[in-house]
C-alpha cells in the first residue's frame, strides 16, 4: 500500500489520526492500485476547473486524487448524503487528495439558494472542508454551461449528435425495450450543418419547450438502453438561479455530470448503484470529448477535455430501517405538516439529526462502520443509535432530571439540619473524564423537599424491588442515605408525597458516609433549585421498518407516538446548558438542549437523542 501523503483539503476537524488503519473496501483498493500504477500521476491542474488547454497550462496536480460530493440543491441533505460526504471527503483526506463540493444545479426549476446555504452548513458541520489553495468557494455545475454548449456543438460537428424533432411519444416508442432494439429517428441522418443550425435555433429561443432535443448519436440497437441515442440537451424556457435568463436550453444530467467531473479533473467519481447503467455513456462521452477528429474538409477539431479521464464507480446507497432517504418524500412530510419542518428532530436530514443531538463524530463513525459495498442492503437503525451512544458516553456531561416527578419530604430535616437549611452537594460532570479533559463538577443543593421519579416508590414492593418502600433505605445519589417511612395520598388514592427520614452522617463524600449499606442509589432534584424543563421524547417516525419499500404509502404508517412532550424537573446545571449541548440524563438517556427553542437559564427545552441502551422492540 502506498503511504498516504498529507491531505490537500484543509480539514476543519480531522477525527482520523493518520496512523489509524481503516478497514479496506473495494474503493480503497481501486485507489491504492491507481496510486501504485500512477494512473493519474501525469495530470495537471490549472488551478480551477477547465478544459484540456486550461489544465495543460498548469503544474502537475498537487492532489493525488480528486473526488467530489455533487448534491442537487433541491432539498436538505439526509443521512444517506452523510454517508456519501464521509466517503468522498474521507477518501480524499486519507490518500492525499482533494474533495470538491459541487452543486449539481443544471436543472433550473427545482433549485433554491436556501438549499445551497443549508448544504454548505451541513458539510462544514460534519467536519469537512472543500477549500484548497486558490479555491474557497464550492463549485457549481451551472458555471460550466458555456463549456457544455461548446461540447455539444463539437459533438454535432463531429457527427456524434443530432437534433431530433420526434414527439416525446414517438421517441419513447422508437427506443424499444429490453427485448427489442430501437428504431432510428427519421431525423438521425441530417448533416452536421443542418443539426448545428437547428441546435443554435434551440439556444436562441426560437422553439417551444419539448419541440426538439439534441441526442447523442450512438447505437439504437445497443443492449444498454442508455446507449440508444440518449437526449443530451433539451429546451426549457426557465430562469436559472445562477445564470438567469441566459439559457433556454439545459443539458441533461447524463451529459452534464461526466463533463463536470472532467472539468474538475476528478479521478474517482463515486456514485450510487442506480447509475451503473449510465457508466458506458459516461465513458463514451469522455472518449469523444478528449479525442480529436479530422473533418472531411481537413480541419482537426476536439481534444476538449484533459486525459486521463475520470472514472465512475458505484456503491450501494444507504437504506436505513424506519427511515426514508429521498428528498422528494422528505419534502412531502414537511409540506403536509407531518413533521415540524426540515429540522424536526425526527427527520433523517442532517439538520434534523443535529437538532436531535447527533454529533459529527457519531455520523462519521456510522459511515465508517457501515462501510461501502456493491450490493443493496438495509442497515438497522440501532447501528446509527449505537454510534451516537458510543460518542456521547465519553463526552456528554451527566445531569439529574426527574421526568415523572413526585415530591419526597424528609420529615426529620428541620430537626436534624435546622429549618430551611440547604446543604450543598456535588457530582462529577463526567465519571471518567478522558485524558486532557477538565473534570467539571456539578453543584446543587438538598433541602427538606426533593423531587424523585414516581416509579422509585412502591407502597407494596414487588419481589426484588430495591428502591423506596416503607422501611427500606436508599441513597439519594450525591446526597444522603434516607429511610422511607410511608406516603400521603389524595382523595383518589393517588400518592401526593413520599415520606422519609435522613440518616445522619451519610452525606456522600464525607468520612464514614458509606457505613450504612444500601442496595440502590436514586436520582433526584431539589425542590429548591430544580427547574421546570420541557422535554420532548422522540420515537421512530414510522411504524414500519421499510416505510417506503414495495410501493407502501409512507404517509399512512406514521407512528402516532413519535413525539411526546412532558414537563420534567432538572438540576441547575442543565437549566444553564447552552443550546445544542449534549447531556446524559442519568438513568434516562442522552438528551440535547434544543438548538432552536432552548433559552439558557429561563426556558430549558431538551430533546431525547437516544436511550441508554438499545431497547427498541424489547
Ligand atoms: P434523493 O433521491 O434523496 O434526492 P439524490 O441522489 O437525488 O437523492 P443528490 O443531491 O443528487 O440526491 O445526491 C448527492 C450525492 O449523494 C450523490 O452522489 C448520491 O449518490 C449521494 N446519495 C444520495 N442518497 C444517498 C444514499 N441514500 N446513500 C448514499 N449516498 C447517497
Ligand atoms: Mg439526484
Amino acid at each position: 500500500m502506498s503511504h498516504p501523503t498529507p491531505p490537500q483539503n484543509k480539514t476543519a476537524a480531522d477525527p482520523a489520526a493518520p496512523d489509524v488503519v481503516k478497514p479496506s473496501n473495494f474503493l480503497r483498493q481501486i485507489i491504492e492500485s491507481d496510486l501504485e500504477k500512477g494512473t493519474y500521476a501525469s495530470r495537471h491542474w490549472g488551478g480551477s476547473p477547465g478544459d484540456a488547454a486550461h489544465h495543460a497550462a498548469g503544474p502537475l496536480d498537487p492532489a493525488k486524487i480528486r473526488t467530489r460530493f455533487p448534491p442537487e440543491p433541491n432539498g436538505y441533505l439526509h443521512v444517506g448524503h452523510a454517508k456519501s460526504i464521509c466517503l468522498n471527503f474521507g477518501l480524499a483526506r486519507d490518500y492525499g487528495g482533494v474533495c470538491h463540493l459541487r452543486f449539481d444545479d443544471t436543472n433550473p426549476e427545482k433549485e433554491d439558494t436556501e438549499y445551497v446555504d443549508s448544504i454548505i452548513d451541513s458539510v462544514k458541520w460534519l467536519g469537512f472542508d472543500w477549500s484548497q489553495p486558490g479555491n474557497t468557494l464550492p463549485y457549481q455545475a451551472s458555471d460550466y454551461f458555456d463549456f457544455m454548449y461548446r461540447a455539444a456543438e463539437y459533438l454535432i460537428e463531429a457527427d456524434y449528435a443530432y437534433v431530433d424533432e420526434q414527439t416525446p411519444d414517438e421517441m419513447r416508442a422508437n427506443r424499444g425495450d429490453f427485448g427489442k432494439p430501437g428504431m432510428d429517428s427519421p431525423y438521425r441522418n441530417r448533416t452536421p450543418a443542418e443539426n448545428l443550425e437547428r441546435f443554435r435555433q434551440m439556444a436562441q429561443g426560437l422553439h417551444e419547450d419539448g419541440a426538439m432535443v439534441l441526442r447523442a448519436k450512438i447505437d439504437m440497437a445497443s443492449p444498454n438502453i442508455n446507449m440508444r441515442d440518449p437526449a443530451i440537451y433539451r429546451i426549457k424556457h426557465a430562469e436559472h438561479h445562477n445564470t438567469g435568463n441566459k439559457w433556454c436550453i439545459y443539458p441533461m444530467y447524463t451529459f452534464a455530470h461526466p463533463i463536470e467531473d472532467a472539468l474538475e479533473q476528478i479521478t474517482h467519481s463515486i456514485c450510487t448503484l442506480e447509475f451503473e447503467d449510465q457508466r458506458p455513456f459516461y465513458d463514451w462521452l469522455m472518449d469523444r470529448l478528449s479525442e480529436t477528429v479530422t473533418l472531411s474538409d481537413g480541419r482537426v477539431i476536439g481534444g476538449l477535455l484533459a486525459q486521463p479521464a475520470p472514472h465512475q464507480y458505484e456503491f450501494a446507497r444507504l437504506n436505513l430501517t424506519y427511515v426514508i432517504t429521498s428528498k422528494r418524500k422528505l419534502a412531502a412530510l414537511v409540506n403536509e405538516n407531518k413533521v415540524n419542518g426540515w429540522d424536526d428532530p425526527r427527520m433523517p436530514t442532517i439538520v434534523g439529526l443535529r437538532r436531535r443531538g447527533y454529533t459529527p463524530a457519531a455520523l462519521q463513525a456510522f459511515a465508517e462502520r457501515i462501510g461501502v459495498t456493491k450490493s443493496d442492503s438495509w442497515i438497522d437503525y440501532s447501528t446509527l443509535e449505537g454510534c451516537l451512544r458510543e460518542d456521547l458516553e465519553l463526552k456528554a456531561h451527566r445531569g439529574f432530571a426527574v421526568l415523572n416527578p413526585v415530591k419526597l419530604v424528609l420529615t426529620n430535616w428541620d430537626e436534624l439540619m435546622g429549618a430551611g437549611h440547604l446543604e450543598p452537594c456535588t457530582q462529577p460532570a463526567l465519571p471518567h473524564p478522558p485524558d486532557g479533559v477538565e473534570a467539571h463538577t456539578r453543584h446543587f443543593t438538598i433541602g427538606k423537599e426533593v423531587w424523585i421519579e414516581r416509579e422509585d416508590f412502591c407502597e407494596v414492593p414487588p419481589k426484588g424491588f430495591k428502591r423506596l418502600f416503607p422501611g427500606n433505605k436508599v441513597r439519594l445519589k450525591g446526597g444522603y442515605v434516607i429511610e422511607c417511612t410511608g406516603c400521603t395520598k389524595d382523595a383518589d388514592g393517588k400518592i401526593t408525597e413520599v415520606l422519609a427520614t435522613v440518616v445522619p452522617d451519610t452525606k456522600s463524600g464525607t468520612p464514614g458516609s458509606d457505613s450504612v449499606k444500601v442496595k440502590a442509589a436514586i436520582t433526584w432534584v431539589g425542590v429548591n433549585d430544580g427547574v421546570n424543563a420541557e422535554v420532548r421524547l422522540y420515537d421512530r417516525l414510522f411504524l414500519d421498518a421499510q416505510p417506503d419499500a414495495g410501493g407502501k404509502d409512507y404517509l399512512e404508517i406514521l407512528n402516532p407516538n413519535s413525539l411526546k412532550v412532558i414537563t420534567a424537573i432538572v438540576e441547575p446545571s442543565l437549566a444553564n446548558a447552552a443550546a445544542g449541548q449534549n447531556f446524559q440524563f442519568e438513568r434516562h438517556g442522552y438528551f440535547v438542549a434544543d438548538r432552536v427553542d432552548h433559552v439558557q437559564g429561563s426556558k430549558p427545552v431538551f430533546n431525547l437523542a437516544v436511550g441508554l441502551r438499545d431497547s427498541w422492540g424489547k
